[in-house]
């Protein structure tokens, strides 16, 4: 297993003569030597963009900053850059700075979402908690990139504190994501300080950790790492490869070293046009993943952060993607494809329809080849009336704390509420009805 290619090592050698394996295999020289300039990215990679070109890639970077790791920009072909998906992931891009007319800088509503420093709380019953607001590589599809390079927004540890202690207060918190950022930037101890103090909460039942580093460092994934993590279980990671290119030796052992440590892994892609907007490449990545024990866990359409229009697809385009795998391999195989809503309204998963049509006593199917099919319902089902009272069910769920409230479409759904439709707050119909009043 090579770590240190002949490539490696002349790329190294551009940075620091002296540089040798010893230094390659440390994170932290990666992040002191990370290629910040085009100056330094046409000296390292050996090429030479036109003065137009450079100029316009300059003055991306006063609004978008770059930092590539010199172990993601070796993965970089220098004799057909252009089209690699590495560059493209990590290289300015004059499209940047075309706003389109849907962009938003925070489409996600994230700061928002926000009751506590360094909370997104959108869903009931989990929290995103920033704990690092840099990363080692700026990925140029960044869906936070107007925060990406902002050293203000760096938490401190009285803002983490304040977050902990939103999480402390709020028992209907059972997961919490530590997001950035990428929270591998932070040092090991200041890790394990966090771990401890968010594993103590008592309602917490599992902690998430979400990071590149497998993909554009995966040195980082120590084994003194890994021992601390081992610590903090139930404990999940997911990561985010985007193209099979990025599973390399040194990927794949860091890896190996997370999941022999009892984690379980999930990846989360992002659909990007020019980059992996390809059935037969996402197959590939997907299985390539699952070779290497990580569960495709979200493939994202590109959402409208500002900056980003170049690298976005129809969605019809991810349906497409999600028609080729389900059922042409292993169902783990699979990601689920989601839309993050902008303004805040989360994720929602879209897919082909396999439901083709339905009566009182048949469904009509149709299975990934084209087959048609029928279901018959059952004739003597009998519906389990639910009024919440679990004590009293047969289904034997002896849950003290299975009361809590039921919204949106499954309180529609529901027996034991009344609620028969959802109106948005501004229907104007509506509001001619409270005028009347
Ligand atoms: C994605 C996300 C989560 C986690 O969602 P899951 O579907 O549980 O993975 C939580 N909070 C926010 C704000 C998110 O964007």
């Amino acid at each position: 297993m090579t770590v240190f290619n002949e490539h490696q090592q002349e790329l190294a050698k551009t940075l620091r003569k002296s540089a040798d394996r010893s230094d390659w295999t440390d994170w932290k020289w990666h992040i002191r030597n990370s290629i910040k300039t085009v100056d330094d990215f046409e000296r390292v990679l050996g090429i030479r963009f036109e003065p137009n070109q450079k100029k316009i890639y300059e003055r991306t970077l006063r609004k978008f900053p770059m930092s590539v790791t010199p172990y993601y920009l070796s993965l970089i072909d220098p004799d057909d850059y252009a089209n690699d998906p590495v560059f493209l992931q990590s290289f300015p891009s004059e499209e940047e700075l075309k706003i389109g007319r849907y962009d938003m800088s925070d489409p996600l509503h994230e700061d928002e979402d926000s009751p506590a420093p360094g909370i997104t709380h959108r869903y009931p019953d989990r929290v995103l908690l920033h704990i690092s607001n840099t990363c080692s590589m700026y990925c140029r599809h960044c869906t936070r990139k107007r925060k990406v390079g902002d050293m203000d927004s760096i938490p401190g540890k009285s803002d983490l504190e304040a977050g902990i202690e939103y999480i402390r207060n709020t028992p209907q918190v059972r997961d919490v994501l530590l997001s950035g950022g990428d929270p591998f930037m932070l040092s090991d101890e200041k890790l394990d300080w966090i771990l401890t103090k968010v594993g103590e909460i008592e309602h917490v039942e599992v902690i998430r950790i979400g990071t590149r580093m497998p993909v554009v460092l995966p040195y980082r994934i120590t084994e003194e790492l890994v021992e601390m993590l081992k610590k903090h279980h139930p404990l999940w990671i997911n990561t985010h490869f985007n193209h099979p290119r990025e599973l390399t030796a040194s990927s794949r052992r860091a890896l190996k070293r997370l999941a022999d440590a009892g984690i379980p892994l999930g990846n989360q892609s992002v659909l990007l046009a020019g980059v992996n907007d390809c059935q037969r490449l996402i197959k590939t990545l997907n299985q390539k993943l699952v070779k290497n024990r990580v569960r495709p866990y979200y493939l994202y359409q590109c959402d409208l952060s500002e900056g980003l229009t170049h690298f976005r697809t129809p969605i019809g385009k991810g349906i497409e993607i999600v028609e080729s795998l389900r059922g042409h391999t292993s169902g783990f195989s699979v990601p689920t494809y989601v839309v993050d809503a902008p303004g805040g309204g989360g994720k929602i998963p879209v897919m082909p329809n396999y439901v083709v049509s339905w009566g009182p006593n048949k469904v009509v199917l149709r299975n990934y080849e084209g087959v048609i099919t029928t279901y018959n319902e059952p004739t003597s089902y009998e519906p389990n009336y639910c009024d919440r009272e679990c004590a009293k069910c047969n289904l034997q769920l002896k849950e003290e704390d299975a009361e809590e409230k039921a919204i949106g479409i499954e309180k529609l759904l529901s027996d034991w509420d009344d609620t028969t439709s959802l109106t948005p707050e501004d229907n104007e119909r509506m509001g001619r009805r409270d005028d009347a009043a």
